[in-house]
């Protein structure tokens, strides 16, 4: 059995989807059909990753209808602005080959020039009453940012991606998306992070306690990490381009953590982020072009 998300508009998501960060362009097609094939009904993509045009051959390989697969990406900030964010849409769903998105949202705040993010948002907005996506949201706002959103528009996100692992769960982050109604999607939620960018002697995959749970349940480490955001109500895309591993962290709908065990993974946060501090996002520092479709 899978398990569905509802938004605050109502839309429904799947709670598991699939994510394609670093995945080489030629690979991508391949990994999506995989995970299609699998169960996975949500592809989670960025302008930024380069992909797109993958993760729409991958969609069409699968056979399944456009209806049923959920299709989320994100808009990178050098195409922030009202006018640049809607030419940003029109290049996604191009690059896809798709006419309407699911999920479409902002990739970072610009915490340095935020009318320009503001403007980024409000071009969502039209794309939402227009019903070109489904919906709207953002990634990587902390709650600042949020509150300056909030008071600056009239939509509040759907979802904020954030980086969210047993070794970094921002707390603070999450409590702020509750209060506003916003879902928490986890970006590396199985602290993929922790292996490709931190010190690869102390992972998440190799956690005396996450192990000790998994062994106790006869799952991995990552299908115990998993089963946790699911379990507290996030939303988590995970990513792989390996079959069997696309196929592993699918395989997560058969067991069920206890309160203890989910409180034993919420102790080993770090307060350690992984990814970029989201308040020196910069385009002079991050601004990279994104080719037309
Ligand atoms: P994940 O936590 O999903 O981990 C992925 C890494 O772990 C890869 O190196 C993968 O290697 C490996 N891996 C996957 N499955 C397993 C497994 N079962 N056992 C052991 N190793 C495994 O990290 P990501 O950073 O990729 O995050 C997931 C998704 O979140 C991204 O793909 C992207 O969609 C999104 N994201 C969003 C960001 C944002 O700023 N909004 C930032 C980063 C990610 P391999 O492929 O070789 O299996």
């Amino acid at each position: 059995m899978t398990s569905t998300i509802t938004l605050n508009n109502g839309v429904v998501m799947p709670a598991l989807g699939f994510g394609v960060f670093q995945t080489p362009p030629d690979a991508t097609a391949e990994a999506v059909e995989t995970a299609l094939r699998v169960g996975y009904r949500h592809i989670d993509t960025a302008a930024a990753y380069l992909n797109e045009r993958g993760v729409g051959d991958g969609i069409r390989r699968s056979g399944l209808d456009r209806s049923d697969i959920f299709i989320e990406t994100k808009v990178w900030i050098s195409d922030y602005g009202y006018d640049k964010t809607l030419h940003a849409f029109e290049k996604s769903v191009r690059k896809l080959g798709v006419d309407t998105l699911d999920l479409l949202i902002l990739h970072q705040a610009l915490p340095g020039a935020f009318d320009k993010t503001i403007a980024a948002y409000r071009a969502l907005e039209t794309l939402l009453a227009d019903g070109r996506v489904r919906a709207i949201g953002v990634s990587n706002f902390m709650p600042a940012h949020l509150d300056e959103l909030l008071a600056a528009t009239d939509v509040v996100p759907a979802v904020n991606q954030v980086e969210v692992h047993p070794y970094f769960s921002q707390p603070d982050v999450q409590r702020a998306d509750v209060a506003h109604g916003i879902v928490t999607q986890a970006w590396s939620p199985i602290g993929g992070i922790t292996s490709y960018r931190g010190d690869s002697s102390k992972t998440t995959f190799t956690d005396p306690v996450i192990v000790g749970l998994a062994d106790g349940h006869g799952k991995t480490a990552a299908q115990v990490m998993l089963r946790w955001h699911l379990q507290e109500g996030r939303q988590a895309i995970p990513k792989s381009v390996r079959p069997e591993r696309i196929a592993e962290n699918f395989d997560v709908f058969d067991f069920e953590l206890a309160a203890d065990e989910l409180a034993s993974i919420d102790a080993l946060d770090t307060g350690i982020r992984g990814g970029p501090e989201p308040e020196m996002i910069t385009l002079e520092s991050f601004g990279r072009e994104i080719p037309e479709a």
